[in-house]
């Protein structure tokens, strides 16, 4: 029986590459254990949605209304979420179209470096062209442009360009350090992303020296399996309680539920001590 711990990142059939419903998420939750699930599906890729990515915007009412009927039947145990891609060019548009819907809490991902996928395989042929450590600090200064913009409440997959295999070399202790106070001023937190163990790179997201920065910047950390089928939900969490504590981490923040329509509360829970 994994630990009860809450799963926040969790994908739906409306982003055309994941399959089941809200329900069968929660359903899967509830049977192996979970404190408490969260969908958060992805939020229509802005300007041009692509069927493939992301959900449709006409899809987008059907989707909360489904996410919030769940929501009402557990309530405090089901919460309303979205991944939304970071995307300097159409922060507006997002921010505007988020601000319609009562979400509880919204991931922030980067998954585009201009107009390229950095996680997307049939995009993978582009890593032969560009200096690695390019990418990486391109990416990671993404990242903290993210955190500062104030819409999200948690960083998604924090170091993903790692997916493929494609690691930075030595050198960018700096820049990784710099990201770590950027984060650390906002408050946002940060997912332990499991799904990176079943990627070609074969760790979690982020990774244990950027987890052991968080740590020391008291940035709080929190899970998602960021999973695709309902048989993902939690996948791996007792790894990444033994990688968070690990790095230093006594405790993981959950989503207190609220009653107003404004975003939950976050609530810091202990570790349990090894069972
Ligand atoms: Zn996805
Ligand atoms: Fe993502
Ligand atoms: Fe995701
Ligand atoms: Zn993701």
């Amino acid at each position: 029986m994994p630990a009860p711990y809450p799963d926040y990142h969790t994908h739906t059939s409306l982003c055309g590459h994941a399959v089941g419903s809200p329900r069968e998420y929660v359903q899967e939750a509830r049977r192996i254990g979970l404190s408490a699930i969260g969908v958060a599906d992805h939020f229509p890729l802005l300007p041009e949605p692509d069927p493939s990515i992301s959900m449709d915007v006409c899809d987008l009412t059907g989707y909360v209304d489904e996410v919030l009927a769940l929501k009402h039947r557990y309530p405090g145990y089901v919460f309303l979420g979205i991944e939304a891609d970071y995307r300097p060019h159409t922060l507006q548009d997002v921010k505007s179209l988020l601000a319609s819907y009562p979400f509880d809490y919204v991931i922030g991902s980067v998954h585009h470096l201009g107009a390229w996928g950095i996680d997307d395989e049939r995009q993978i042929d582009e890593y032969a062209s560009r200096d690695i450590d390019d990418v990486w600090i391109d990416y990671l200064e993404l990242v903290g442009d993210a955190a500062e913009s104030g819409i999200y409440t948690i960083l998604g997959h924090l170091d993903l360009a790692k997916k493929f295999g494609y690691r930075p070399s030595g050198r960018l202790g700096s820049e990784t350090d710099r990201l770590v106070e950027r984060i650390a001023r906002t408050g946002v937190l940060v997912e332990i992303n499991t799904a990176g163990l079943h990627k070609p790179v074969g760790e979690a997201y982020p990774a244990l020296d950027i987890l052991r920065r968080l740590c020391d910047a008291e940035v709080r950390i929190t899970f998602g399996s960021d999973a695709h089928r309902p048989s993902e939900v939690g996948r791996d969490f007792d790894h990444a309680a033994r990688l968070a504590r690990g790095a230093g981490y006594s405790h993981f923040a959950s989503l207190d539920p609220h009653a107003d329509g404004s975003r939950a509360q976050i609530k810091l829970n202990p570790f349990l001590s090894d069972r």
